[in-house]
């Protein structure tokens, strides 16, 4: 324990042996290439762990940086222990080379067990080149999705465009039908042609919502939205609902988005509509359309007091066709929220509903300030505009 004592209090005392160059015979050769040669391997060795330190720190998420840390110690020490020799032809600080000595000894031993102990983790991290390939996997798998998107889109787009020719001939022939005989008719007569000419009106509704689900997100032609005027335009086309029950809506100050007016056009609307319609009997609607900023998002809330929605259908309802009313109390086809939410997810945001049933229902939906929709990191991958 004395020896140990005084060791670290005599630390730097050189009193009891004699510099390295009295130390035997050196030549004036011999000690200057020893002395340059260890200077040498110092200055290496404090270069490599000051390149490791600048690549940690320039570089975000380096996988095993401690191991890296541990072994820039490692590496700083060992050139320690040359630079004591060195030194040791003019100061023979024996006791101090002796501590450096031990301590490179048990970092050496910790960096040997560190290597040991992440060996398989890092025999598991990928390659660059390992990272290329999935890269180049992933990029073609967008590729396949971009085109199976498109080519679902036309064909839903074509499907409902080409149903409403023969749907408006239908349409026609009925009102001809009216028209002409309808005073010959009998009351069931009427009757037969007033169910067809709804539900001819009906499909032509549901061919309407599908075109405008098959259309969302179609183009990446962003133009710069004025959220405001969007729902001033949308009121103002649902001008006759909302007098015809005296609703109110309240509007927050909306912020301005680059994004496609048309796809932004279907959320507000489609949920301004609902909360319009669905509405307790002889109630009159109250809607309020806020938005929070929340860093590099806008959350958005439009809230009614209508009839409310149990939670347990509040995943369901975002399903296309899915309705919780039949079509006589509350009319519709069950496309809309779930336009709402292809168009909210495709920019990155997410919807969801905060509502108890017969307590009205808040509709809640982020967007991200700066949109970017797959289309636009397709259109920017070299591969899309290859193929
Ligand atoms: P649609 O209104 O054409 O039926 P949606 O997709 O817009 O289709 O809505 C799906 C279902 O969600 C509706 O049938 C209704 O039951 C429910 N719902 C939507 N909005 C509201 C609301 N504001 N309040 C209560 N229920 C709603």
């Amino acid at each position: 324990m004395n020896q140990i004592v005084d060791f670290f209090r005599r630390l730097t005392d050189t009193d009891d042996w004699p510099a390295r160059w009295f130390c035997g015979r050196w030549t004036d050769f011999h000690g200057w290439l020893y002395i340059a040669s260890d200077l040498t391997i110092w200055l290496a060795y404090m270069a490599i762990p000051l390149i490791l330190i600048r690549f940690l720190l320039v570089k975000d998420g380096v996988p095993l940086g401690r191991v890296f840390w541990l072994f820039g110690a490692f590496i700083l020490l060992c050139g320690l222990t040359h630079l004591i020799d060195a030194l040791m032809f003019w100061w023979p600080a024996y006791r101090l080379n002796g501590l450096v000595r031990f301590l490179t000894g048990v970092v050496s031993i910790g960096t040997v067990i560190a290597l040991f102990r992440y060996f398989n983790e890092a025999v598991g991290l990928r390659t660059s080149k390992e990272y290329e390939h999935e890269l180049s996997y992933r990029q073609q798998a967008l590729h396949e999705l971009s085109r199976s998107n498109e080519e679902l889109q036309q064909f839903a787009y074509v499907a409902s465009h080409d149903l409403q020719s023969p749907l408006k001939t239908i349409e026609n022939y009925l009102a001809l039908l009216e028209r002409k005989y309808g005073n010959d008719l009998d009351d069931d007569g009427r009757k037969l042609i007033a169910v067809s000419t709804g539900a001819a009106g009906r499909i032509r509704t549901l061919i309407n919502d599908l075109l405008d689900f098959s259309q969302v997100g179609n183009s990446a032609d962003f133009t710069e939205v004025n959220l405001n005027q969007l729902v001033e335009e949308i009121l103002n086309e649902l001008q006759e609902d909302i007098q015809a029950v005296g609703a109110t809506v309240r509007v927050g100050h909306l912020p301005t988005l680059m994004a496609h007016r048309t796809d932004l056009k279907q959320v507000f609307l489609n949920l301004i509509s609902n909360g319009i319609k669905y509405q307790k009997p002889g109630a009159a609607p109250e809607l309020d359309i806020q938005v929070q900023n929340q860093g590099d998002t806008y959350r958005f809330a439009i809230s009614d007091n209508g009839i409310g929605i149990e939670p347990e259908y509040h995943e369901r309802i975002f399903q296309v066709f899915q309705r919780l009313h039949g079509r006589n109390q509350y009319p519709g086809t069950g496309i809309g929220l779930a336009t709402c939410k292809k168009v909210v997810e495709m920019y990155g945001g997410q919807i969801g509903v905060e509502s108890t049933l017969g307590s009205g229902s808040t509709f809640v939906f982020t967007i991200p300030k700066k949109i970017k929709t797959l289309k636009h990191y397709a259109q920017a991958d070299p591969l899309y505009s290859a193929g």
